[in-house]
């Protein structure tokens, strides 16, 4: 058998490790932040009706402008938006939000160019970086992972780079970014800011999004996704919030028809019942903040998160503790920061039995 370094790989790929987030069955899966609670029957009904329509024309390429699904996504985005209407233009879309940051990455980043980041932050920004032979700098965070406008701005003013990633609130600490924050970051660069909106619909009730800086900032461009509060992970649609200037730099390096039919389909029918689809954030806000709550009681630190997930320290072996949760059939997250594990916010039952098993395992 062959082994990868047989292979004539390309240089700057050498000795890389893939995305590798565990994928062991079990029970409790609270590892990758989706939401937990399955799709209501309602709805898949209504999606398989979607698709069924869909499924007629299969034999043509499907639209590759994907219009309709854009008007839904503009539509869905202009709620609860100060600043006015999202215009279907301002919107593009891409199998899953990784995709959409990759495009990103194609069209702005590549060789010679490079993309600022603020550690720990999500995983799949530096690889990306990396796939798209962009360089990855790192700028550092507050000793409670909180980014400060001045902070951003001196790091950006160190290392001068042509894009600036900031993910808002951040995985895999939860911490929030201020809209000042962001204004701060653009203001001080000419690349492009990328703000990672993975996690928007949990935010506090209220709370603005990255969404009201868009007008009169061409290059802002916020990435979100329907994997994690729109319980559609197994779907792959993520999409992108940004001036139509910048959508129209996306077209020139996406694969042409690259969001199939049925993915199109799909979407549209999960955005039509919006509501329902996320009627569980509430829910889950609720466990998260039972989380943020009782892991305190049991001698943990929990750091606050406006995601549906929670960053807790105060843990002497991280490693085996993830190890004896996984032997009671609970997976959470092992994220790399000395002294924490990550665990998601799922259903009440869920978050129960996860913390019925921390308080045993502590005593
Ligand atoms: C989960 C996650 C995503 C989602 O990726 P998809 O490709 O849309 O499933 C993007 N960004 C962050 C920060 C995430 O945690």
């Amino acid at each position: 058998m062959a082994s990868l370094s047989d292979l004539p790989l390309r240089d700057d790929l050498r000795g890389k490790a893939p995305y590798g987030a565990p994928m062991n069955p079990v029970k409790y899966a609270l590892n990758v932040n989706e939401n937990t609670h399955p799709v209501p029957e309602g709805v898949r009904q209504a999606i398989l009706a979607e698709i069924s329509q869909a499924l007629e024309s299969v034999n043509r390429y499907p639209d590759r402008e994907f219009t309709a699904l854009r008007a839904s996504l503009a539509e869905y985005a202009s709620h609860e938006r100060v600043a006015g209407a999202i215009d279907p233009d301002m919107v593009w879309a891409a199998n899953g939000s990784n995709e959409v940051i990759q495009q990103v990455l194609q069209a702005f980043g590549g060789p010679g160019r490079s993309v600022l980041g603020f550690p720990p932050s999500y995983s799949m920004h530096p690889i990306i970086a990396e796939s798209t032979g962009t360089s990855w700098s790192v700028g550092s965070r507050e000793s409670d992972f909180s980014l400060t406008p001045a902070g951003v701005q001196s790091a950006i003013r160190l290392t001068t780079p042509n894009l600036v990633f900031l993910c808002a609130p951040n995985n895999p600490t939860g911490t929030p970014v201020s809209l000042e924050t962001i204004e701060a970051a653009y203001d001080a660069t000419d690349g492009i800011v990328l703000v990672d909106e993975a996690y928007v619909e949990f935010r506090p009730e209220g709370a603005p999004t990255a969404s009201e800086l868009l007008p009169g900032r061409e290059r802002l461009v916020i990435s979100r996704t329907m994997s994690k509060a729109f319980a559609f992970a197994g779907a792959r649609v993520g999409y992108l919030l940004a001036d139509p200037a910048a959508i129209d730099a996306l077209r020139l390096v996406r694969l042409p028809y690259h969001l199939s039919g049925i993915t199109q389909a799909a979407a549209l029918g999960a955005l039509q019942h919006a509501e329902i689809m996320l009627s569980m954030v509430s829910d889950i806000r609720e466990q998260r903040d039972r989380l943020l709550r009782e892991l305190p009681e049991l001698g943990f630190t929990a750091r606050e998160s406006a995601a549906n997930f929670v960053l807790f320290g105060g843990i002497d072996d991280p490693q085996q503790l993830f190890q004896d949760l996984l032997e009671h059939d609970i997976l959470i997250r092992d994220v790399g920061i000395e002294g924490h594990l990550r665990v998601t916010a799922g259903t009440e039952e869920e978050t129960t039995v996860f913390l019925d098993t921390l308080a045993r395992l502590r005593t």
